[in-house]
């Protein structure tokens, strides 16, 4: 018989650095939907699915890893947690600490973070602070304050995160009954990609799954650092979740792809927002990162790097409700009609 989805905790318990002890603290995240791209497929000849991360309870991928993050604080006694973000991440940490009753604290890179974002962080009673600095000058002090004061740090380098976003691996081959050939996924402080390859990696060892997925991860061109090679001092992108220049999981992220035989490549703007664009019109509002995954995949596809036929899934990391700003951007003005339906025929030429 049918139930309800009971959040990534339950879902995947056995998989989880959870025990008998541990206070589920959890918003009902995770099982979101796995929807076919026939207008991709088509023109890659691949089977093309997204794996719609805006579907989470606060419009971001982040609500998996946050979910185990809190919880975890909760058994071990911690009354504060601490995130430095670009937006995503604090909105995430301030709904979990909310729901557990512990406080949070917020540190953003000031005036950089989308209106949505900062929202649904204000919303749930977030401390937050905004840093003279970039995002990755508010994750050293994260760091800094969590290491001298009594406060639990809960950006990705905190281990559970990256337990609690595996889980979106394994949903995808839980759907599909079997990996995906090609895997792509937006790259920012570089945690995501280095998760669902650790999720992969746990199915293929337990023989749930026969071939792992090559993982391809796309940073924006203006905020390229693992395709460089080297830090960006100010990196620069209209993709502010992946605004990243010293991302932390930098060693793991290139460790995913060489071991899954795919690459980490980079994207520009524009290729970003014409994907965004794409999407959209298939029914799918994703923020600009998120369009990065499939920007990616366009590309690959470009230079002829898909085989045939192969599956191939693009992760949308959050909901583009959150950054709607480039949804409105460049978009036609509505025309103004008298309220008369011959009047709104024509304007439709119907
Ligand atoms: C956090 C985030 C990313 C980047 O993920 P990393 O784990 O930092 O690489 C991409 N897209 C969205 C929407 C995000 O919130």
């Amino acid at each position: 018989m049918a139930r309800p989805w009971r959040g990534v905790i339950e879902e995947y318990r056995d998989r989880l650095p959870v025990g008998p002890d541990t206070p589920v603290v959890t918003l009902g995240e995770g099982g979101t939907p796995l929807v076919r791209s026939d207008a991709l497929s088509d023109e890659t000849r691949c089977d093309v699915w997204l794996k719609y991360e805006g579907a989470n309870p606060t419009g971001s991928f982040k609500d998996r890893g946050m979910t185990v993050a809190i919880s975890k604080a909760l058994e071990e006694g911690s009354k504060a947690v601490v995130c430095a973000s670009t937006g995503n991440t604090s909105a995430s940490a301030a709904a979990y600490a909310g729901k557990a009753g512990v406080t949070c604290a917020v540190l953003v890179p000031k005036g950089k973070v989308a209106l949505g974002k900062m929202a649904g962080t204000l919303v749930h009673g977030a401390r937050v602070l905004e840093v003279e600095g970039n995002f990755d000058a508010a994750l050293e002090l994260a760091q800094d304050l969590a290491s001298n004061f009594p406060v639990t740090l809960v950006n990705s380098v905190n281990p559970h995160r990256l337990q609690g976003q595996k889980t979106a691996a394994f949903e995808i081959c839980d759907a599909l009954g079997r990996a995906p050939d090609v895997h792509c996924v937006p790259v920012g402080n570089a945690g995501n990609i280095s998760s669902q390859w650790l999720g992969y990696s746990e199915y293929l060892n337990d023989g749930v799954i026969h071939e792992p997925p090559r993982l391809f991860g796309f940073q924006a061109a203006g905020a390229a650092p693992i395709v460089e090679g080297a830090p960006v001092k100010t990196p620069q992108t209209i993709a502010s979740a992946i605004r990243i220049g010293n991302p932390a999981s930098w060693d793991k992220a290139l460790a995913a792809a060489k071991e899954s035989e795919g690459a980490i490549l980079a994207v520009t703007d524009r290729e970003i927002l014409a994907a965004y664009r794409r999407i959209a019109r298939e029914g799918m509002f994703a923020e600009p990162a998120s369009a990065a995954s499939v920007a990616g995949l366009l590309r690959l596809a470009g230079e002829d790097r898909l085989p045939e036929g192969s599956t191939i899934v693009c992760v949308l990391t959050g909901h583009g409700l959150k950054d709607p700003e480039w949804a409105i951007t460049g978009a036609a003005h509505p025309p103004s009609i008298p309220a008369d339906a011959h009047a709104v025929a024509a304007e439709l030429g119907l």
